[in-house]
């Protein structure tokens, strides 16, 4: 029996010990902790296997680049694993529970400096532990005219590790891998890189352009377990002119309509006219979201329409839809400009909804909308601000077990309700419901659906995994790869995308990390 919440594979209780014992003289007791009460925030897993396959050893604090440099080399000492988090908050991507157990937790949210804002080009520079809200906070109090694209829980998690993961957000720089620009990273023998123009000494266009000279490296920090990222830059947009934003929603009443939004929604998209990743939200989500608890733990859920916890039959969902006043589908985007652009813009985008669905639209800007929370959530976060209204939906069936499952499909009319329909056939089969947005990207949709079960009971955690592993299976044969998973099933998704690709994920493993102490089992990739 050891003394340690869990010991790394292959890591004796000996050298473990001895390996504390030199990160404790490196950043003492406090930033170096293994006692279970320290560990217990790590172990809150959002995967449905059970905790102990993803329990930590360890969590350590490091506050700065050398710190972390003498961490990887007492890590390739002793071989103890470091899974690496900025805002440790990957919810519905398995939290901060490590691939596997044993792994000691590298939590770098004491590494919280905004390093600089340039208002003039509009970018930001920032360590792992900053928030979206501290970013706008910082913005607000330098008065400058800057927004950052933030995803749903923007106030608490960071751009660092949402960016790494390959997040998306809701303003014109959705995709946040893609607007990031120059990144620090150390390396597992303990190199420091700086990507991009950052290798050049004194460059002063590192978070200005994306490409250095040679290999664009970049990309292969993200998803992976190649390095550490210390540092990384941003790109933030302006924020338009009073009158030069125009958030609305559009309602529309039938499943069926979906492959028509899309192909009214794809040319706007291509032309920019709608220029932010914007979102179709279903109806069980949509009214997920709006389900509020008071503290008497009283509101609205699943409970109030339908008593027990088979799938909800059609005219129950329709009774949802009209009570709570919702649409089958609910599409939220904005127009940004000078308010002449955008009200010219909104007559081409209102214009052609009207065209193609006539009455059957209901178009709410923010004159109708009033009070309504989920406009106002959405409405905030298509303009980077900060809410975490969307996490009531929690509440919505109870339990706490939530995971997101996220295939990618080509913006394409055909495939937006093919998806639909192969989803929420395996999802019913297995007892779930179907809840579930697109958002849109340049040229694809991530089709978000979030498999929420009751952790509280084993059999129904068992059959949401049995659920996922069926999707990832059946969308894989009709061609569709996930964007992003949780450790539990970051294996077999790796397989989905062919024998090559796992190979030079191996080799590139081979090269950079020999000993395999950065975060094992990231997406599949491992030496062990
Ligand atoms: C209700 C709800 C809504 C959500 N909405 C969105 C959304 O709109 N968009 C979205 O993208 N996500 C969304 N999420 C998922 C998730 O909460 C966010 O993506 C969140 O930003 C990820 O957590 P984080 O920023 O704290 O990253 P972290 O948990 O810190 O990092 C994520 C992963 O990146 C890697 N990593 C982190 N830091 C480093 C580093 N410094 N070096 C190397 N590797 C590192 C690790 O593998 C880590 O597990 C949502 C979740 C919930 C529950």
């Amino acid at each position: 029996m050891s003394s340690f919440n869990a010991l790394p594979k292959g890591v004796t209780e000996a050298d473990f010990t001895k390996a504390i014992k030199e990160y404790r003289a490196l950043m003492g007791e406090d930033r170096v902790r293994t006692d279970s009460a320290s560990l217990q925030s790590y172990s809150k897993i959002m995967c449905p296997v059970s905790e102990e396959l993803h329990k930590p050893s360890a969590a350590m604090y490091p506050k700065t680049v050398k710190e972390i440099q003498a961490i990887v080399g007492i890590a390739n000492k002793y071989k103890t694993p470091l899974w690496t988090i900025s805002t440790g908050k990957n919810f519905g991507y398995g939290s901060a529970a490590p691939a596997t157990r044993g792994q000691i937790v590298l939590d770098l949210k004491t590494m919280d400096k905004i390093i600089h804002v340039d208002e003039e080009l509009g970018y930001c520079l920032v360590e792992p532990g900053v928030t979206y809200y501290d970013i706008q906070k910082y913005i607000k109090k330098h008065k400058m005219n800057l927004m950052i694209s933030v995803p749903s829980p923007s106030a608490i998690v960071g751009p660092v590790g949402n960016s790494l993961d390959r997040g998306a957000g809701y303003t014109p720089y959705g995709d946040h891998f893609l607007f990031s620009c120059g990144m620090e990273v150390v390396l597992a023998n303990g190199d420091v890189v700086r990507t991009g123009m950052g290798g050049v000494p004194n460059s002063t266009s590192w978070q200005a352009t994306k490409w250095g000279s040679g290999p664009y490296v970049d990309g292969i920090f993200t998803q992976s377990n190649y390095g550490i990222v210390t540092k990384m830059g941003f790109w933030l947009m302006k924020t338009p002119p009073p009158g030069g934003y125009l958030p609305f929603l559009m309602k529309f009443p039938k499943v069926e309509m979906l492959p028509d939004i899309i192909k009214t929604i794809m040319p706007l998209r291509l032309s920019q006219l709608i220029p932010n990743a914007c979102v179709v939200v279903n109806s069980l989500l949509e009214a997920a979201c709006l389900c509020n608890y008071d503290e008497n733990g009283k509101g609205m859920s699943r409970d109030t329409f339908y008593k027990g916890k088979g799938v909800l039959p059609p005219h129950v969902i329709q009774q949802i839809i009209e009570k709570c006043n919702i649409g089958a589908w609910s599409f939220y985007a904005a127009i940004y400009g000078t308010p002449e652009q955008v009200a010219l813009a909104w007559k081409y985008v209102s214009g052609s909804f009207k065209a193609k669905f006539g009455n059957q639209v209901e178009i709410i800007t923010e004159k109708e909308a009033k009070d309504d929370t989920n406009f106002e959530f959405r409405r905030q976060m298509m303009m980077g601000g900060s809410s975490l209204q969307e996490f009531t939906y929690y509440n919505w069936r109870g339990g706490g077990g939530s995971v997101w499952f996220a295939p990618v499909a080509a913006a394409r009319p055909s495939e937006s309700y093919k998806q639909v329909k192969i989803a929420t056939d395996v999802l019913n089969k297995h007892g779930f419901d179907y809840l579930a947005e697109y958002i849109i990207g340049w040229r694809e949709m991530h089709h978000i659906i979030d498999l929420l079960y009751d952790r509280t009971q084993p059999e129904e955690t068992a059959r949401a995994y049995k659920c996922y592993d069926e999707l990832l299976k059946v969308f894989a044969k009709n061609g569709y790869g996930i964007y992003r998973t949780n450790p539990a099933f970051m294996e077999k998704a790796a397989d989905t995308f062919g024998p090559e690709m796992r190979k030079i994920h191996h080799n590139l493993k081979k090269a950079l990390d020999p000993n395999n102490i950065l975060a094992p089992g990231k997406s599949g990739i491992s030496l062990g």
